[in-house]
């Protein structure tokens, strides 16, 4: 199991102590769906900080890796199961310590952590400025879920459903010149293999049970800060002003 890709990828070795890692670290929380994503590329562009989103490493290299080791993972992944902490970890330690770009002014963590152990073992390996957590009503995520596409190459997310009801204002989302070419590479749109109804819901479940907690993790720390984007990407703007405004408020 060891000796899969993945491992050989992920491995810090145990001899040496784990480093620092020492630029500000900014963490999106959210249930599946939330769009977490859409506004954590957004905040990468802007503020010049790369994003890192674990769900988005596992697609990428699950499909190439054929180990028993990844074939572990796809089935957690296909189910809508947590993946362990031992491998996220690793993962994660292996990203944060491999700087692809050294001007950077930090990193963005979408899907990270995902329960309070990773959150205790990430404060081990670097320091979380702010978490925000973006929260809407359940069958809100759920319809939003079902539309959501995403290109097939470079990844930027789309969505197809409309939700107006309730205070909610949500248009979709769709490439400008071709609803089914993603405008930035060309690649075609795709719906994640996770996005059925029946995963859907054991992902909520997941996130209820394991990942919910974390709220309390962050606010004890008090660098939590909560936001419901009734608006879909119209409330980016907000969303960006109201993190800033928390950031300054917290100081060095
Ligand atoms: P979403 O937020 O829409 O559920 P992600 O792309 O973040 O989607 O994650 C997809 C899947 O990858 C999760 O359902 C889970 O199986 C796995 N995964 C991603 N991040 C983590 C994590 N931090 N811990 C455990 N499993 C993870």
């Amino acid at each position: 199991m060891f000796t899969s890709t993945l491992m050989k990828r992920c491995f810090w070795p145990f001899s040496k102590k784990a480093p620092f890692y020492k630029k500000p670290i900014l963490v999106l929380m959210g249930a599946p769906g939330v769009g977490k994503g859409t506004y954590g590329k957004r905040l990468s562009k802007e503020w010049q900080m790369p994003i890192f989103s674990t769900g988005e490493y596992l697609r990428n290299m699950l499909k190439t890796d054929k180990s028993d080791l990844a074939n572990q993972i796809r089935a957690l992944v296909k189910a809508g199961n947590l993946v362990g902490d031992e491998i996220i970890m690793k993962i994660m330690e292996r990203r944060l310590f491999n700087e692809e770009n050294p001007t950077a002014k930090g990193i963005i963590l979408d899907g990270f952590p995902r329960t309070v152990k990773q959150a205790e073992l990430l404060d081990k390996l670097g320091k979380v400025k702010a978490a925000m957590n973006f929260f809407l009503r359940e069958d809100i995520l759920i319809e939003k879920l079902a539309g959501r596409r995403e290109c097939e190459k470079c990844h930027i997310p789309y969505n197809i459903s409309t939700i107006k009801r309730d205070g909610y204002d949500m248009d979709p989302l769709l490439p400008k010149k071709d609803v089914a070419i993603c405008d930035a590479c060309g690649g075609k749109l795709i719906q994640r293999e996770d996005d059925t109804e029946k995963i859907i819901r054991n992902r909520l479940r997941e996130y209820k049970s394991k990942t919910a907690p974390l709220e309390d993790y962050y606010k004890k720390k008090g660098i939590y800060v909560e936001f419901e984007p009734k608006r879909g990407v119209t409330d980016y703007p907000e969303i960006r002003s109201k993190l800033d405004s928390f950031i300054k408020s917290l100081g060095k």
